[in-house]
């Protein structure tokens, strides 16, 4: 059976009477050569466990498969167990977990599924939980690799380089792990059923150590979220509301040292202007 072939999919989804779901974001990949090059673009290998995110009928469990040591789906719609009994039946490495990877622990099923493994994630995400679900991903430290496809722009914005007045504060924290890049784009045609919008493959490989050296990663970060608290507005004006116990001249004084100037907007900076502004406005505040 081709899992990417419409003619052979519709029947196979009538037969265990399955309804595609909206909220579940299913939207299903149906051009076989984009699961194949998802799975190459991940880089799995015999070394490597694979946790997957929402198998659907498994056509990118198929692939990785093939490429790594071991794949763990996690999936929560319940009605496509009987279905992925079915497709994913002889993959002796592919073990599929019903559930919600959100409220999973990731950490311990990497640690249980994967032993002698090194986990890594590739996934067509739903779209409606991308941005929790690359959250808690980005804070599982034991997977050294997130490859996902998501919405262009989603991943446009994720990749943008740094000060390039295209990110935002997701942007930053994803790039203070990791090294995101665009693999691949897939258009909407690829997929059943057909969403509104295009995706593209995001690859973020884990840094060794954060890109920055910080003494308080939790006021960096909120430091990082506040320049972004107003939108269209200069960095001083959103901290100032962001970080209402320091006085606004204080903050104007940091971004100035800083070598910037005070007309700047939160998505101009680098992750080291915002760990030097950080340190400043933490050494102000005490
Ligand atoms: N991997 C398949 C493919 O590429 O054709 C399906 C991808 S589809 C975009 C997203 C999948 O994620 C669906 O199978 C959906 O049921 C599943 N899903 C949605 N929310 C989930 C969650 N919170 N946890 C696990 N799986 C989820």
């Amino acid at each position: 059976m081709n899992l990417c072939s419409e003619r052979d999919l519709r029947p196979l989804l009538e037969r265990h009477g399955f309804r595609f779901s909206k909220s579940m974001g299913q939207n299903f990949l149906i051009d076989p050569e984009i699961p194949a090059a998802i799975a190459d673009a991940s880089g799995a290998d015999k070394s490597g466990g694979v946790l997957e995110i929402g198998p659907g009928v498994g056509a990118l469990t198929a692939e990785l498969s093939k490429r790594a040591g071991k794949v763990v789906s996690v999936e929560l719609d319940r009605a496509l167990l009987p279905v992925l009994a079915e497709t994913m039946r002889g993959l002796e490495n592919v073990e599929i977990v019903q559930g919600d990877a959100l409220k999973l622990d990731l950490s311990a099923l990497a640690a249980e599924k994967f032993d002698g493994l090194t986990p890594t994630v590739c996934a067509n995400l739903p779209y409606n939980i991308t941005s929790p679900i690359l959250e808690k991903l980005i804070l599982t430290p034991c997977f050294q690799s997130v490859t996902v496809l998501v919405q262009k722009e989603v991943a446009e914005r994720l990749a943008a380089p740094e000060g390039s007045g295209d990110g935002g504060s997701f942007a930053l924290f994803l790039r203070y792990y990791m090294v995101p890049e665009i693999a691949l784009e897939v258009s909407r045609e690829k997929f059943l059923p057909r969403p509104k919008v295009d995706s593209a493959l995001l690859r973020c490989v884990r840094r060794a150590a954060p890109a920055v050296d910080v003494p308080d990663e939790a006021y960096f970060f909120r430091v990082v979220r506040g320049a972004f608290l107003l939108r269209r507005k200069t960095i001083v004006n959103s901290l100032a509301a962001a970080l209402p116990e320091l006085p606004k001249e204080v903050i104007r004084d940091a971004v100035r040292a800083r070598g910037l100037p005070e007309t700047v907007r939160g998505e101009r900076l680098t992750l080291r202007d915002f760990a030097e502004l950080s340190r400043r406005l933490r050494a102000a505040e005490t």
